[in-house]
């Protein structure tokens, strides 16, 4: 065989991009592969959490166990956590840390000295790495302090009466969800097959248009519309359809089976992402991508896996052109 391929690549089309949040179309796929993106967004890309607390004051109502857990699901800035190693493959630390190639330390301290009660917020963690702080709290250290009139105020960890005090240490490390949730960066990761709405018009116009009306409002979402020119029924927005077959019974028991055929696609999918805010939702699906290749790389048996490979090369490379 020479010269002509007929391997097909997905395609990426973003709709929004936000930090947070990212809704797109993967085209001209299939759900295997589908589904493998959602998973490795959910269970396997990194990101830093605080694993391992030392509390040296402790005078506040929670106790130990509960603030350090409480400090655990804080996300924590993570761009870094890909060129990081985890703590139990790094031979600079043994996994004991602070270490700069798999950990990172912070401190809090916090003394409530007047009548008013003191929030102790995630915004009081304060890093020896300007890299790593906790999302909605910008970037600060021991040195730059915490900036008092920044509406940035962060997490909530425990309320402070007079006279009470928090203080201690902790190391975050790199994870991922597989191994516990709080180091998932994932806060939504859903995809649904779009569909494909075919709407036989001669069945329509023996309708007349009171049953007309009466049929698009059986549907639960708004998918159908009547053109208030033509009154013929038209699909006003296909992804509203959650596949529920509403309208599919009631044109059956309107006696009008086949009014409407409504197949998913199979080759395309409407992803939406939602980031906690350790890494950015576009940049969780490139490291997803990112994640799979090295999976193929590392399995590279047969021809499968190499398309496979190719597809998700060009995937990443669609993201990261559109997703800047
Ligand atoms: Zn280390």
């Amino acid at each position: 065989m020479e010269g002509v391929s007929y391997q097909r690549f997905p395609k990426v089309k973003i709709r929004e991009i936000k930090d947070d949040y990212l809704k797109f179309e993967l085209r001209d796929t299939d759900a295997s592969m589908a589904n493998a993106l959602r998973r490795v967004m959910i269970a396997e890309v990194p990101t830093i959490a605080i694993d391992l607390v030392e509390i040296e004051v402790n005078s506040s109502v929670l106790n130990d166990e509960f603030i350090a857990h409480r400090l655990g699901l804080i996300p924590i800035v993570s761009d870094r956590a890909m060129d990081m190693r985890f703590s139990r493959d790094c031979d600079a630390c043994d996994g004991d840390g602070p270490c700069d190639y798999c950990s990172v330390e912070f401190k809090l301290d916090v003394t409530c000295n007047s009548d008013q009660t003191l929030d102790v917020t995630s915004a009081d963690l304060l890093s020896t790495d300007l890299n790593f702080y906790p999302v909605d709290t910008g970037p600060r250290n021991s040195t730059t302090g915490i900036d008092t009139s920044s509406d940035q105020r962060g997490i909530i960890i425990v309320k402070l009466r007079r006279g009470q005090e928090l203080r201690l240490r902790a190391i975050a490390r790199k994870g991922i969800g597989k191994d516990h949730a709080k180091w998932s960066p994932a806060a939504t990761v859903t995809f649904m097959y779009e569909p494909d709405i075919h709407i036989n018009e001669d069945l329509m116009e023996t309708l007349t248009l009171e049953e007309k009306r009466d049929w698009i409002e059986s549907s639960p979402t708004k998918v159908f519309d009547i053109d208030p020119n033509t009154q013929q029924v038209v699909v006003c927005d296909a992804e509203a359809y959650t596949y529920d077959e509403e309208v599919i019974k009631k044109a059956e028991a309107m006696g009008k089976p086949g009014l409407v055929e409504i197949y998913a696609k199979e080759d395309t999918f409407i992803f939406t992402v939602e980031s906690t805010g350790a890494i950015k939702a576009s940049q969780m699906v490139i490291n997803a991508i990112d994640i799979l290749k090295q999976k193929l790389d590392a399995v590279r048996l047969s021809e499968d896996t190499e398309e496979a490979d190719d597809q998700f090369g060009e995937l990443g490379a669609h993201l990261r052109g559109g997703g800047a």
